[in-house]
This record gives structure tokens, C-alpha cells and sequence, in this order.
């Protein structure tokens, strides 16, 4: 999987210094495995609480999915909120998404706070390709308003033909709440928010095991860290550390495309508002403009860790079936990551034991729950665990098949869907 590093993102990012190697024996209040949005998160609202925190990062800090992703910054979670009432009832549900929108909040205060230059722009817009799509998006917009007091406008085909130069779409339905980022710029800010406040981030320092107790222990290659608290955020990427997690989420690939810069001219006449797109079939298309006037193109699923062949022919294909406008015009970049997906697409936020806490299951949309699971881990090592024994209500079911069967399983449910997406 080409990744991070041969992103627009990296190629854009700010610097940032390397951080050591953890080596030897050491003690802290707080151990994190992973160095994405989640763990920095839970870092920084622990550390300005005043407790000790160590990082402990496989690679670079925002080398997962937080340095690679779409940009795209949504309320809610990657599930409907109907199929969380179904799972903890309708007051829990509206709980979650209030709690979502704050986690919306928390990109716009932790910019503000920790000065995270990272290119915010506002606006989203979900676009339907089939009638059944409209339907579907309207009445979401429905729930949206009378469950969550959250409205959203719906723009006719031709109200979004005014923002949008691709006849692709039927609609959509606009949030100006919602936006896009430079997701590696923004990991990157809270990383450095984190070292600010005493944060001792480790890189290349794989955890290996977790040792489970009164006291968890993390080892790593070269040494181990002893904690009171133990916090998991690994995301698709760890695998063998709590076999009970890697069990309930299904790494998924994702792909993006970056063109080359387009010019002011001709990237405005594309995305006149400058807003982010999704349109919302399963394997579904998402674009937005980068600062310096390319197309970010992404889409492209794979259910085996596997790249797809002609991984940059079948971006072209999908970028050019939207803009045909754009024939001709090369992509200077192309990458992919995983997302963590739980088999009902609800987060999957809880404890093990009494003190090693987890998040994971965000499947594909993070960049605003992250933040928020960080700040309720938080809250939870702090002895408030409210907010987290409500996530911790919804019930997870391991994918059917185990390790060896759950890939060919998916794969065969994945195929159905999006043959319903090409079908009706
Ligand atoms: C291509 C792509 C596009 C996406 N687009 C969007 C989008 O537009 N909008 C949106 O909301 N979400 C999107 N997502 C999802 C979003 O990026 C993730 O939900 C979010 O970044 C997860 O953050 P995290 O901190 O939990 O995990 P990560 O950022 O993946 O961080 C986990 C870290 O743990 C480290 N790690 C793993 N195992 C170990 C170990 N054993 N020892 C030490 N460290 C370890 C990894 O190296 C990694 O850095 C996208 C994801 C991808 C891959």
C-alpha cells in the first residue's frame, strides 16, 4: 500500500522534528499506543489535566490513517443515527450526536487554541447519484431536524450545478458546519501541542505486547513502559496487541489521487464554494480542492490489504467520470490507507479490564470522532467515565469467519452493495 509518504500531504506538511526511539525501562501515569488523532487527543487533554504521558508510535507521528485521510471533516459517525437508537435507544442516540458535533467544535477550538495552521475550509455537501439516494438523503435530512434539531439545506440539481461543475449529481445536502483540512498538518499541530505540554512522544517504537494488570506494561522493541493506564489507539493498523479488538474491525483500503495544481482559475470553476464532496453510494467518491489548487480525488475500496491494480488508471477513470473536464490532466500523487471497519459501522469506543481503554471502529469517518474519543478516554482515566460507558453500551459483533475467513466474507458482502449501488 503506498502510503503517507508518497502523499500530497507529506510532500505539503510542516516540519516536524523526529522524536526518539523509546529504549529501556520507564514508568509514566499514562501509556498510548499510536500517535494519530485519537491517541494525540487523549495526550493532550491528559497532560493539560496534569497527568505524565508517553506516545509510543510505530512509525511517525500521523503516519496512519490521520496523515493520509480525505480531509473531510463530518457531524456524526460513519453509521446512520438510527442504527444507534437501535442499538441504545433514542436517548443515548441524541446524546452521541450532540457529542459529535462537539467533537466538530473541538477541530475549530484546538486550531484556535494550539495555532494549527491546516488550511480549514468550510462547507460539505453529500451528493446522490440515483433517485433512491435522493429519497434516502431527505429523509435523513428529516431525522437530522426533528430528532437532532439539526437542520441541513437541501440544494436542487440545479442550485448545486451553481458550486459544483459536474452533471453527476441530483442534489445535496449542504452543511456549512461540516469542511475539509489539511488532516497531516492538523495531526501534526496536536502532536506539537502535545510535546508542549510535557507529552513524551516516541517514534519508530513498535509496541509489541501489552502486558495486562494492576500495572500495564507496554513493551516495545527496545525496552517497555510501565503505567497506570494503558490507552489503544491503533486503528486498522495494530493487530496482535488485544486479539478481543482486531477481532470486531476489518482494515479496509482507501485510495486518493491528487492532480497536478490546476490553477486558481480552473480549480475555482470546478468547486466554485471551495466546499468538500462525498457522494454516498458504499464505495463512494469524495473530493475537495487543496490550497495550492489540485483536485484530492478519493474512493476506490479494496477488501484485501492488497493495492488494486491500476490503482492510478481506476482514479483517473472515477475523477474523470465526475469532471470529464478534467481528460488529460495527470495525478502527481496517488496513496491509500486503512480504515477500521466494525461490522454495524458504529464506533467502537470502551475499556477492557479496569484499566486499558480503546477506541477504533471510527470505519472511515474520524477526523472529528477522533477527537472527541480522545477527550472521553480522557475523561474516563480521569474517573468520569459517563460518556464512555454510553459508547460502551453498543454491542459489537466479531466479523463472522475469523481472521483467516473474514476478508472472502467481506468481500462477498461488499460486492452486493456496491452492485446495489450500480443496480437501483
Ligand atoms: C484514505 C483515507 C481517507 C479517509 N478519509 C476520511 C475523511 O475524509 N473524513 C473522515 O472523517 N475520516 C476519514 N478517514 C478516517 C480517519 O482518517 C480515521 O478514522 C482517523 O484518522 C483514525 O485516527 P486514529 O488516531 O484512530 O488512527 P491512525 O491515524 O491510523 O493512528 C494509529 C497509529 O497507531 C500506530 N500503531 C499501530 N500499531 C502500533 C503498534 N503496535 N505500536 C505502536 N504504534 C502503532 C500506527 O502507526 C498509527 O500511526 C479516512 C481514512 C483513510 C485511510
Amino acid at each position: 500500500m503506498k502510503g503517507a509518504a508518497h502523499s500530497w500531504y507529506a510532500t505539503s506538511a510542516q516540519p516536524a522534528p523526529e522524536q526518539p526511539r523509546q529504549a529501556g525501562s520507564e514508568r509514566t501515569d499514562v501509556c498510548i499506543l499510536g500517535a494519530g488523532l485519537t491517541g494525540l487527543s487523549a495526550a493532550i487533554e491528559l497532560a493539560e489535566a496534569g497527568y505524565k504521558v508517553v506516545v509510543l508510535e510505530a512509525e511517525r507521528v500521523g503516519w496512519g490513517a490521520s496523515g493520509r485521510n480525505g480531509g473531510q471533516a463530518i457531524f456524526g459517525y460513519s453509521c446512520e443515527q438510527p442504527k444507534i437508537a437501535s442499538l441504545i435507544g433514542k436517548d443515548d442516540a441524541r446524546k452521541l450526536f450532540d457529542w459529535s458535533l462537539e467533537g466538530m467544535h473541538l477541530i475549530q477550538e484546538r486550531r484556535a487554541k494550539y495555532q494549527i495552521d491546516c488550511d480549514w475550509r468550510d462547507g460539505h455537501a453529500h451528493v446522490p447519484i440515483k433517485p433512491r439516494q435522493v429519497e434516502e438523503l431527505q429523509a435523513w435530512q428529516r431525522d437530522l431536524a426533528d430528532n437532532y434539531d439539526y437542520p441541513l439545506q437541501w440544494w436542487s440539481r440545479e442550485q448545486l450545478r451553481e458550486q459544483l461543475a459536474s452533471d453527476r449529481y441530483l442534489g445535496a445536502l449542504y452543511d456549512a458546519n461540516s469542511g475539509h483540512l489539511h488532516p497531516l498538518n492538523y495531526t501534526l499541530g496536536l502532536a506539537r501541542a502535545a510535546l508542549a505540554r510535557g507529552v513524551k512522544i516516541y517514534e519508530n517504537s513498535k509496541v509489541t505486547a501489552l502486558r495486562r494488570g494492576n500495572k500495564p506494561t507496554f513493551v516495545t522493541e527496545m525496552g517497555e513502559v510501565h503505567c497506570d493506564f494503558a490507552v489503544l489507539a491503533g486503528n486498522a493498523y495494530v493487530h496482535g496487541i488485544a486479539p478481543e479488538l482486531d477481532s470486531r474491525i476489518m482494515p479496509v483500503g482507501t485510495y486518493i489521487g491528487a492532480t497536478e495544481p490546476l490553477g486558481e482559475e480552473r480549480a475555482k470553476s470546478l468547486i466554485r464554494n471551495d466546499m468538500a464532496v462525498a457522494d454516498v453510494n458504499w464505495a463512494l467518491d469524495y473530493f475537495r480542492l487543496s490550497s495550492d489548487q489540485r483536485l484530492l480525488f478519493g474512493g476506490r475500496a479494496s477488501y484485501s490489504t492488497l493495492e488494486p491494480p491500476n490503482l492510478r488508471g481506476t482514479m483517473l477513470r472515477r475523477m474523470t467520470r465526475v469532471f470529464p473536464q478534467l481528460t488529460g490532466v495527470k495525478l502527481d500523487y496517488v496513496w491509500g490507507g486503512y480504515v477500521d471497519i466494525s461490522l454495524n459501522r458504529a464506533p467502537h469506543w470502551g475499556r477492557l479490564g479496569q484499566n486499558v481503554y480503546f477506541a477504533q471502529g471510527f470505519s472511515g469517518h474520524g477526523l472529528a470522532a477522533t477527537g472527541l474519543a480522545g477527550r472521553i478516554i480522557a475523561e474516563a482515566v480521569r474517573g468520569q467515565s459517563q460518556r464512555l460507558d454510553v459508547f460502551a453500551k453498543m454491542q459489537h459483533r466479531p466479523f463472522p469467519g475469523g481472521r483467516a475467513f473474514r476478508t472472502p466474507l467481506l468481500v462477498a458482502a461488499m460486492a452486493w452493495f456496491k452492485l446495489r449501488d450500480a443496480l437501483f
